[in-house]
C-alpha cells in the first residue's frame, strides 16, 4: 500500500527517485509492469540513503542488476526499485581484483581474459551485472562464483556498510543465503595465466553456448534448476515432448527446453502458467520436482 507518506518521504530526495518507472525494458524478458519508485544510486551513499529513507517508509526495497534473472509482475512493483548499473569500477588492490555490483558481467570476463587473471572464463555467456550473482551462484559447468570469489562489500537494510567473506554465503547449486544485503563491491581472487589462452578459452566456452543455447532471444536463462546431481532439468523437459510448447506468447525453446522465451508480446502471467504447466507435467511424468531458478517479482 503506498501512502501520501511514501510519497512525501521521498520528495526529500526527489532527484534520485522516479515515479511508475517502466521495468519491462530493464529485463532480458521485455516483461513487466512500472516500479512505483525507482532510483539508480551513484554511490554507496545514496545505496545508504534511499535504503533508509525506504525503511522509515516501510516500503519493501527490490535490488535490480541487469535483470537477467528475473519475471516481473505484470502489475509491477508497489516498492522501491534500486538498479544497481552505476556503482563501477574495476581495480586490482593488495592482490585482489575489486568490481563494483553494477560493472556488466560480459564485460568483466572480456576484461579479466585482457588483464590476464584466470577463472572468468567460466562466466562467457552469461549477461548480467556482477552484483546479480551472488543470489544464485551464477555459473555452471565450468565452475561458478564460489570459486573464485574472495569476499563482498554489502549494504544492510540499516543502510550500514558490511563485509562478507565468501565462505559466509553458504553457496551451493544456483543457490546462496543471500536475502537482505545489497551488495555494492565484489573482491575476487587473483590468479595470473597468459591472456591469449584466456581469450581461447573464453571464446571456446561462447561458441558452446551459442550452439546450445537460444541466447539471442528474450528470456531469463535456466527456468528451473537441475533437480539431482547427473539430472538435467532440460532433459526432462525434452523427453516430456515440451519443446516449442507455449502459453499465449510464451514458448519453450526448441534449442534448450530448460529456456522460455517470450517470442510474442508475453505477459509474465504466459510466462508463469508455462512454468506450472512444465513443473506438473515433469512431475506426472517423470517423478523429478523441479524448482524455479527464475526469480518471480511482485
Ligand atoms: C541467455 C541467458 C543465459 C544465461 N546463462 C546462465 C548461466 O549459464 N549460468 C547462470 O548461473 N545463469 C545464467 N543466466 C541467468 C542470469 O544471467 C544470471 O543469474 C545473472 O548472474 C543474473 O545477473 P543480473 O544482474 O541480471 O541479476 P538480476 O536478474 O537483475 O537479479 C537476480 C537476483 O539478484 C538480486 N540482485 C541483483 N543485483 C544485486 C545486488 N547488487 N545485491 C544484491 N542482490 C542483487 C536481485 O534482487 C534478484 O533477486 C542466463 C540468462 C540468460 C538471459
Amino acid at each position: 500500500m503506498i501512502s501520501e507518506l511514501n510519497v512525501r518521504l521521498f520528495d526529500e530526495v526527489t532527484n534520485l527517485v522516479a515515479i511508475d518507472e517502466p521495468l519491462g525494458r530493464l529485463t532480458t524478458y521485455e516483461i513487466g509492469g512500472p516500479a512505483r519508485f525507482f532510483a539508480e544510486p551513484k554511490n554507496v551513499e545514496e545505496v545508504c540513503l534511499l535504503v533508509e529513507k525506504a525503511r522509515r517508509a516501510e516500503l519493501p526495497v527490490f535490488i535490480l542488476g541487469g535483470g537477467s534473472n528475473l519475471l516481473i509482475s505484470d502489475s509491477g512493483i508497489k516498492g522501491l526499485v534500486l538498479r544497481m548499473n552505476r556503482l563501477r569500477g574495476i581495480y586490482i588492490e593488495n592482490g585482489k581484483l575489486h568490481v563494483g555490483a553494477g560493472d556488466s558481467l560480459p564485460g568483466l570476463v572480456k576484461r579479466a581474459s585482457s588483464m590476464g587473471i584466470s577463472g572468468f572464463s567460466r562466466f562467457a555467456g552469461i549477461p548480467g551485472l556482477v552484483g546479480g550473482m551472488i543470489r544464485t551462484n551464477s555459473g555452471g559447468r565450468h565452475g561458478t562464483l564460489a570459486d573464485v570469489l574472495h569476499s563482498v562489500v554489502l549494504v544492510t537494510r540499516d543502510g550500514e556498510e558490511t563485509v562478507r567473506h565468501v565462505e559466509e554465503f553458504d553457496f551451493g547449486h544456483r543457490c546462496s543465503n543471500l536475502s537482505e544485503e545489497i551488495a555494492v563491491k565484489l573482491i575476487f581472487k587473483v590468479e595470473w595465466g597468459n591472456s591469449a589462452d584466456l581469450d581461447a578459452e573464453r571464446l571456446e566456452i561462447m561458441k558452446q553456448k551459442t550452439k546450445s543455447q537460444p541466447l539471442s532471444d528474450r528470456n531469463a536463462g535456466c527456468c528451473f534448476r537441475n533437480p539431482a546431481e547427473g539430472i538435467h532439468a532440460s532433459k526432462l523437459i525434452d523427453e516430456c515432448g515440451l519443446k516449442g510448447f507455449g502459453v499465449g506468447g510464451a514458448v519453450v525453446s526448441d534449442e534448450h527446453a530448460n529456456f522460455i522465451c517470450n517470442e510474442d508480446n508475453a505477459t509474465s502471467d504466459d510466462v508463469r502458467r508455462l512454468l506450472e504447466i512444465v513443473k506438473d507435467t515433469v512431475l506426472s511424468e517423470t517423478g523429478y520436482e523441479l524448482k524455479q531458478e527464475i526469480i518471480y517479482w511482485s
